[in-house]
């Protein structure tokens, strides 16, 4: 197995929203406000837009490099986890192997490569910086801060891809965000079940059905989750609806929030249908994305902007523990509830429809495209385990230099070997 992370930069895309008519009634598209329940301690909130996505939170220890935040956090969420997450245990699926990811090399790989990446691939939009080969990954974008770093660009990049296709197409894009009450005595899991089986219930509904079926051509569902200790967690959908250009807010909102309110009532839970349900125009998915394929862990990253004290994504309640103890049990909570759940997902045949390919997670983790990356320098496995520290992944991931990656191994007595073009240098 081969394992490069390749991160994804994808640059802005233009979004035009031009209203005309739509025949039931969905005429006058209005910006929607933002939306609040009354607050009360039990009351939850929906998050700004965006809430989950931000370079800035992942950073809980100022002057740190983000990318060295990430590894120092999963290490973090490997000694919390330990003891759920054991090797061997829970063999399918991501996140199994989280306590190796980044650290354990791959067996009958003679080392652990560090890669650049080509000019043409960075031209292509991924960041300038170094990957890593031949070292295993967990593939969770859950819980870990890394492996979901990874993957976030690349369905990010799909996900504008779709948008491209249907603005080309004279078609548009909303956001369709769903939520519910919830208090800080509820059970995650039970949350999510019951959420799950509302949001079948809804997409079921035979005005949904036909609305869907008339006016869109699929959809793309993320999931997100953040916490607070005032309404505990805050589980959400963050839905792009792809369509018909000009079709008013306003009036999906009124459609949606009365089934969306009746789903939930049927599936044991309830909301108030202006505050549950929220239609958001293609200029809101725009600014959503841009954060999504800058740093989003697919709702796990948080935001310094318009975030509300006390509030946390995942990997900021990851970070909390650090002073938290309590926090510790919500993250193996987070984990165990999380576990083999999507965070994004798209409606079938859209993917086809929008040209847009499906790769799985390992294709995405574990690419050994030689023509993106060129090893420069490979560690030997066993130091690669014992002797370099998570501060010196991140370090390497987006260090200035070769040379500077050479001081930090030297300085660690770690083995490798220079990759050049013609020999190999052991040093
Ligand atoms: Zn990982």
């Amino acid at each position: 197995m081969n394992t490069i992370n390749p991160d994804s930069n994808i640059s802005n895309y233009s979004s035009v929203v031009v209203g005309s008519a739509f025949d039931i009634r969905l005429t006058d598209r209005l910006p929607v406000p933002g939306v609040d329940f009354p607050a009360s301690p039990e009351a939850p909130k929906i998050p700004p837009l965006g809430n989950n996505v931000n370079l800035q939170a992942i950073s809980l220890n100022s002057g740190i490099n983000p990318m060295t935040e990430r590894y120092r956090l999963l290490a973090l969420s490997k000694r919390i986890l330990w003891g759920l997450v054991r090797p061997g245990h829970n063999l399918l699926g991501p996140g199994h192997n989280l306590l190796g990811c980044q650290r354990v090399p791959v067996l009958g790989r003679g080392g652990v490569s560090i890669c650049r990446s080509n000019d043409s691939f960075v031209d292509a939009g991924y960041k300038s910086g170094f990957y890593f080969s031949g070292v295993k990954t967990c593939k969770s974008a859950w819980v870990c801060p890394v492996c979901s770093f990874s993957l976030a660009g690349a369905r990010a990049a799909e996900v504008r891809q779709a948008i491209r296709f249907i603005k080309k197409s004279d078609g548009d894009v909303y956001m369709l965000t769903l939520t519910f009450r919830h208090s800080r005595f509820d059970d995650l899991g039970e949350l999510l079940g019951r959420c799950k089986k509302a949001l079948v219930k809804l997409w079921g509904q035979r005005t949904v059905k036909e609305m869907m079926k008339s006016h869109f051509i699929g959809r793309i569902t993320a999931t997100e989750l953040t916490y607070s200790d005032g309404a505990g967690w805050h589980p959400h959908q963050h839905i792009l609806l792809l369509g018909e250009r000009g079709l008013s807010c306003e009036a999906l909102q009124a459609v949606f929030g009365d089934y969306w309110i009746r789903a939930l009532n049927a599936s044991g839970l309830s909301g108030v249908s202006d505050f549950a349900c929220n239609v958001q125009p293609a200029s809101v998915v725009q600014d959503y994305l841009t954060k999504m394929s800058s740093e989003l862990a697919l709702g796990n990253t948080g935001t310094k902007e318009g975030k509300q004290p006390g509030h946390y994504s995942p990997f900021e309640l990851l970070g909390m523990c650090r002073v938290r103890d309590d926090y510790k049990r919500l993250w193996r909570e987070f984990y165990s509830v999380t576990r083999g759940r999507q965070c994004l997902a798209w409606s079938r045949g859209l993917k086809s429809i929008c040209g847009v390919s499906e790769r799985s997670d390992d294709e995405i983790l574990d690419s050994s495209d030689g023509e993106r990356f060129i090893p420069v320098i490979t560690v030997f496995s066993e130091d690669w385990k014992e002797l370099l520290t998570d501060y010196d992944f991140g370090f390497i991931r987006r260090a200035p230099s070769v040379d500077s990656i050479i001081e930090i191994l030297d300085r660690r007595g770690a083995r490798y070997r220079l990759v050049l073009e013609k020999f190999s240098l052991v040093v």
